[in-house]
């Protein structure tokens, strides 16, 4: 790792969704920065990412989204199927842009697009803090190196490191399993481009076709305790996989049995930043910030912490641009990146706060076992958000 070059820059602590994004808004915007990835390639992890309309709002602005959306077609309609009482329900999908993207083609296209060197792989931030007599940041990597960069910018996910300098924690959990999978169909499948939601008591399992032969898929339910023994080993997570959607119609179960098992993937327990957190505690300490799940940290019950990721990339770099003209070398400038980071975080705040509360209270409703917070959650919901889907019409605006 050389020191040299990151000492004027921007840093970006980690490479995944935000990070890139992040970087490769800023760099449409004509500024350098620095990714610190700690893995020796890029991350992928999760199998798949639901891009709503809001989302693909941030990939146009990022010059990427032409480029996805030849890898997987629109979801055209949808069905949210009750086995219990065996009601068919539309879902109200497809009058705006809704696609799957597998997370490798995301973070590829992003890592692509961004000039040669801006990832470093293999660098693990270890902490960071703020020079008490400046209060600069200084970083410290896992092999000792210590870096003095100008800017921070935290994308580092749930377990952030950059967030101890604001004191944030993602430390709430929602006692949910999610499987996630691809299913090849040869031969094409038969689900055309509908979206559909089979529910069975806490069970869901949601089915999104991207290609003629390619099905994504995702099921929900309460923790077991036979997650955690299963969580490392593929063979066993399908097992676990199809005995959770016993009673569902033989294409789902077929679905989980010949899904493509390097894809399938475990998430037990989910942890998130409790709305009320977000508002209260600071995003931004010094010219240090936070975007991504560090940031907002959410269930995945609206498929909505990547494109809100997406959404803060373009949002801090536009901001990052207006206040520092580029010069973050130039004299004065951290009192205006500091104003940057201000309008950044108060213009999130006001997204990422409905986004979080909202999702919120839909895992709380499904999760909770009390008949008295379901019904206070119900008309909450009912009250602070009648439009369901209102959220995925949000524009982040241009670069
Ligand atoms: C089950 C589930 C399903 C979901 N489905 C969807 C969906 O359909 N649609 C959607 O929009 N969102 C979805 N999400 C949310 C989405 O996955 C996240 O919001 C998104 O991945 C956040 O991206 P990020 O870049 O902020 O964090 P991450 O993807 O976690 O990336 C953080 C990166 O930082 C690196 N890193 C961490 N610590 C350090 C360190 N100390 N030094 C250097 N590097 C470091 C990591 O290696 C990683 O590459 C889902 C989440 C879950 C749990």
């Amino acid at each position: 790792m050389e020191i040299g070059d990151t000492r004027e820059s921007i840093v970006i602590v980690g490479g995944g969704i935000c990070g890139l994004a992040t970087a490769l808004a800023l760099h449409r915007k004509g500024i350098r920065s620095v990714v610190l990835e700690r893995s020796n390639r890029l991350p992928a992890t999760g199998v798949a990412i639901i891009v709503h309309l809001n989302g693909w709002r941030a990939l146009d602005q990022l010059g990427v989204a032409s480029l996805l959306r030849q890898t997987s077609f629109p979801i055209l309609s949808g069905q949210l199927i009750s086995l219990g009482s065996g009601e068919i329900e539309d879902m109200d999908v497809g009058k705006e842009e809704l696609r799957v993207l597998k997370r490798t083609d995301l973070v590829s296209v992003l890592a692509d697009n961004l000039p040669p060197n801006t990832v470093r792989f293999g660098c693990e931030v270890h902490s960071v803090k703020l020079n008490p007599r400046t209060s600069s940041p200084v970083l410290q990597l896992q092999d000792g190196t210590i870096l003095n960069p100008k800017v921070v910018i935290g994308c580092d996910g749930v377990n952030s490191i950059v967030s101890n300098v604001m004191g944030i924690k993602a430390s709430n959990i929602f006692r949910i399993c999610v499987i996630r999978g691809f299913t090849r169909y040869p031969d094409g499948h038969e689900f055309g481009s509908e979206f559909t939601l089979t529910r069975k008591d806490d069970t869901q399992v949601g089915r999104l076709p991207m290609t003629e032969s390619l099905v994504y898929w995702f099921m929900t339910r309460k923790h077991s305790s036979q997650d955690s023994a299963a969580s490392k080993d593929q063979k066993l997570i399908r097992e676990l996989g199809v005995k959770s959607v016993e009673g569902f119609p033989t294409s789902i179960i077929e679905m989980f049995k010949n899904c493509e098992l390097d894809s399938i993937h475990l998430t037990e327990y989910v942890r998130y930043h409790a709305p009320w957190d977000i508002v209260r505690k600071p995003s931004r300490a010094g010219t240090v910030s936070l975007a991504g799940d560090a940031m907002h940290t959410m269930g995945p019950f609206l498929a909505q912490g990547g494109s809100a990721a997406l959404e803060d990339a373009v949002v801090l770099a536009r901001c990052l641009a207006q206040k520092t003209r580029v010069d973050l070398r130039g004299r004065g400038t951290k009192l205006m990146v500091e104003e940057a980071l201000d309008q950044y975080v108060k213009e999130r705040k006001t997204r990422v706060l409905r986004l979080s509360l909202q999702t919120y209270l839909i895992g709380k409703m499904f999760h909770t076992s009390s008949q008295f917070v379901k019904l206070i959650c119900i008309v909450l919901l009912a009250v602070l958000f009648s439009e369901s889907h209102g959220h995925t019409r949000y524009d982040c605006g241009s670069l």
